[in-house]
């Protein structure tokens, strides 16, 4: 049961998410009153998929490449539902959610998929949003100041607009003992420009932007990872944005995809989409759907002003590091 405390919550995050999400999901939840559950639905549009392609938990490997933060895995997070949706978990990420094990960790993980099986991979970076929704920090319980979050994305992007030092590769190897780290810096550092020109708008929408190139750089590490020679290979990613207690986390897929060798690839993100053209219809609008239950609307504590429009977690096309991935025109209706 959701109180009224936590509608207003919910209320109040949205206005500060809509800006940056381009969430195809958003009205429905919303419009349903389950404000708070989107992963729930993006596992069972995933679900629906799965089921068309003749995966179950019997012949389906499941893999994650997702930041080892600990709000990354809790209850009600993707991860959780996944797991549960699935059975047994490969880990193949690290810091950032970067599959840092390689193509050694992708090669042990394939060889451990069922004869004639599938493999099903979700990879995530994360993005933190305080209780007093500012996105890249996050409020942990006993502490009494917000973090960043995630820790490696912003320290790695503030080492760099810094001055801090670029690791090359030579220098990776001088820094064994933290290498993920250097790999992060020396791939933030080609993106930094296009991170601190959102800073305009405002900090939130500079965060937003650093996940989403996060995203990307977990996108072009994983192209260079696998392999379907072990069965068919499906991919949802996407970005994991921890909200606030007492919410559960959101999930913005940015990517969708199934590669099976000898076949062209196919691309599922749309199934996100259509669910949300056929359940609020073209007219609708996410604010329309806050308004509808926002009896709260004239609290004191009125939503804040959205941090700036047009900054985005959402693909743009022309995107850098877009090998696999087919940018998509977003509809109206969302913003
Ligand atoms: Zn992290």
């Amino acid at each position: 049961v959701v109180g009224p405390v936590v509608h207003h919550m919910a209320n109040n995050v949205l206005h500060v998410l809509i800006p940056f999400l381009h969430f195809p999901l958003l009205s429905f939840p919303l419009k349903q009153n389950h404000p708070l559950d989107l992963s729930k639905y993006i596992l069972e549009y995933v679900a629906n998929v799965l089921d068309q392609l003749g995966c179950t938990d019997e012949n389906t490997l499941y893999a994650q490449s997702i930041c080892p933060d600990e709000i990354n895995h809790e209850a009600g997070d993707i991860t959780d539902l996944f797991s549960a949706y699935l059975g047994e978990v490969f880990h193949l990420g690290g810091l950032a959610g970067i599959p840092f094990t390689g193509k050694t960790g992708f090669g042990a993980y394939s060889t451990h998929v069922p004869d004639d099986g599938s493999l099903f991979i979700l990879f995530a970076p994360h993005i933190g949003l305080s209780n007093s929704n500012e996105f890249g920090k996050y409020s942990r319980d006993f502490q009494s100041a917000d973090g960043a979050a995630c820790g490696a994305c912003v320290g790695g992007f503030n080492h760099c607009i810094n001055g801090g030092a670029i690791p090359d590769a030579k220098s990776m190897f001088a820094h064994p003992y933290d290498h993920q780290m250097q790999y992060i810096i020396h791939e933030i550092d080609k993106v930094k420009h296009l991170v601190l020109a959102q800073k305009e708008l405002s900090d939130s929408a500079m965060h937003a932007e650093l996940v989403r190139q996060m995203f990307y750089i977990c996108l072009n590490f994983l192209e260079q990872i696998v392999n379907t020679k072990k069965g068919r290979l499906i991919m949802l990613g996407g970005i994991q944005i921890n909200m606030p207690r007492p919410m559960n986390d959101y999930f913005q897929p940015m990517f969708f995809q199934v590669w099976e060798e000898g076949k062209p690839i196919v691309d599922k993100l749309h199934v996100f989409d259509h669910e949300a053209h056929d359940i609020v219809g073209s007219e609708a609008s996410p604010l329309e759907g806050l308004n509808l239950r926002c009896d709260d609307a004239a609290d004191p504590n009125a939503p804040p002003e959205p941090p700036g429009a047009g900054a985005s977690l959402a693909p743009k096309p022309g995107d850098k590091g877009m090998s696999m991935f087919r940018a998509r025109r977003r509809s109206s209706v969302l913003l």
